[in-house]
């Protein structure tokens, strides 16, 4: 970020906050007791305190700067991490949310000339209408197919031919296991050239985006990061495919913080910390150092092949996962790219295990073996991966290896990342 724009910033920052002193109950209140109304010293914004708002104060909650007449859409947000919040936009706001939308998606390589299939779900969730007018903003012709009846779909790409797709990645496996036993065909009959992706991890591991895109014979783009609180889409990679430019640069100023203190840090490339982010011009409900629990790592702040000049980033977990051991800070999804060079001998679920003690002095990561290794292999992957996360995470955990299947599911059926077990004082 060059000191001008960080001059624009600043001014554009303040106009948001007397924005939302004058028009938000909410941050009227949150800000009533402090002596210095300067950026950098305001509060985080906390999802959790804007459910409770929205609770307290339906149907929309007190931050609302609008008058309602004003508001022509109501999203939701999934609540995958607990209650739903109810999100509402004005015509202005739909007008950024879209342009900013359509940034992504170009910078993903859609252009008129594509004929795309928009695959997320159209009920309530922000993904689905409001991503289907970003990817129309294009130029590009969309077809509004939503989710489910996976069949019909196949037909109408097999008839209409498309050049793209918009999806989660784990889509293309019930795509292709339906390819294979209903239409006798391979992911490649499909003649997609580009695969437009979001919603999901996964794409950053590239032996997985490698085998995607042999096996459908499409570019494989990671096309679709979104705070939805904040804005719908706000990155995309583009063709050098060196991370995700964060394309939302007139609309939101980013910071970076260490979650485990809560202090500034600089955007710098290697850096890695929790994405904060304050709405600049929204009107309906704008959020001001709004903490979105993403953890990334800044891959670049140079000037990128594509022309872009905005740093790129990628996701690497979440903050709410983080672990203090001995005052260093772990993330379990850091061991994902370790465990990745073991798949010959564990099939890659893993668990960490933390005990109730505080400070936190050790933990444990368990990781299913494959059925077929000696108990010689056992031993020597379990050494060769504790020499790996130590050397590399400067944490020095237990490792258990334990038999394929044995690690405990949540309801949807994924491993769960990180249990905290009871004291055993
Ligand atoms: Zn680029």
């Amino acid at each position: 970020m060059s000191l001008s724009s960080v001059g624009l910033y600043l001014s554009a920052v303040n106009q948001t906050v007397a924005y939302v002193l004058e028009k938000s109950t909410f941050y009227k209140r949150k800000y009533s007791n402090l002596q210095s109304l300067e950026f950098k010293n305001l509060p985080f914004t906390e999802k959790n305190e804007l459910l409770l708002d929205q609770e307290q104060n339906p149907p929309l909650g007190s931050n609302l700067c609008v008058d309602p007449a004003k508001l022509i859409r109501i999203h939701r947000t999934s609540g995958s991490s607990g209650r739903p919040l109810f999100l509402a936009l004005s015509k202005q706001d739909v007008d950024t949310t879209t342009e900013v939308g359509r940034d992504c998606f170009t910078s993903a390589g859609l252009t008129p000339n594509d004929v795309v299939f928009h695959c997320l779900n159209y009920c309530l969730w922000i993904g689905g209408y409001t991503d289907h007018q970003s990817l129309e903003r294009t130029g590009a012709t969309v077809i509004p197919f939503g989710t489910g009846n996976s069949i019909h779909l196949i037909e109408s790409i097999l008839h209409l031919k498309p050049t793209a797709i918009h999806c989660t990645p784990s889509y293309l496996s019930r795509l292709e296991f339906l390819l294979k036993n209903e239409f006798a065909k391979k992911p490649r009959d499909l003649g997609l050239a580009k695969g437009l992706f979001g919603g999901e991890g996964g794409l950053d591991n590239s032996t997985f985006r490698q085998s995607l895109e042999e096996k459908w014979g499409m570019s494989v783009i990671n096309a679709n990061y979104g705070v939805s609180d904040v804005l719908s889409m706000i990155g995309s990679e583009c063709g050098a495919r060196v991370g995700l430019h964060f394309i939302a640069e007139k609309y939101l100023y980013p910071e970076l913080i260490d979650p485990a203190t809560l202090t500034h840090m600089p955007m710098a490339q290697g850096a890695v910390g929790e994405l904060v982010l304050t709405n600049l011009k929204k009107e309906a409900q704008p959020l001001v150092r709004f903490r979105t629990r993403d953890l990334i790592e800044i891959v670049s702040t140079d000037a990128c092949t594509c022309g872009r000049t905005s740093f790129r980033f990628r996701v690497v977990g979440r903050t709410d996962d983080l672990i203090v051991v001995k005052g260093v800070n772990f993330f379990p999804s850091s061991i994902v790219s370790i465990v990745a060079a073991f798949l010959e001998a564990i099939n890659g679920e893993f668990q960490v295990r933390v005990g109730q003690n505080r400070p936190i002095e050790t933990f444990a990561i368990l990781l299913e073996a494959r059925t077929h290794l000696s108990a010689a292999s056992v031993e020597a992957t379990r050494a060769a991966i504790h020499h790996q996360i130590h050397s590399k995470l400067f944490v020095n955990p237990t490792i258990i290896l334990v038999p394929e299947g044995s690690l405990e599911k949540s309801v949807d059926g994924k491993t769960k990342k990180v249990v905290w077990e009871e004291s055993r004082e």
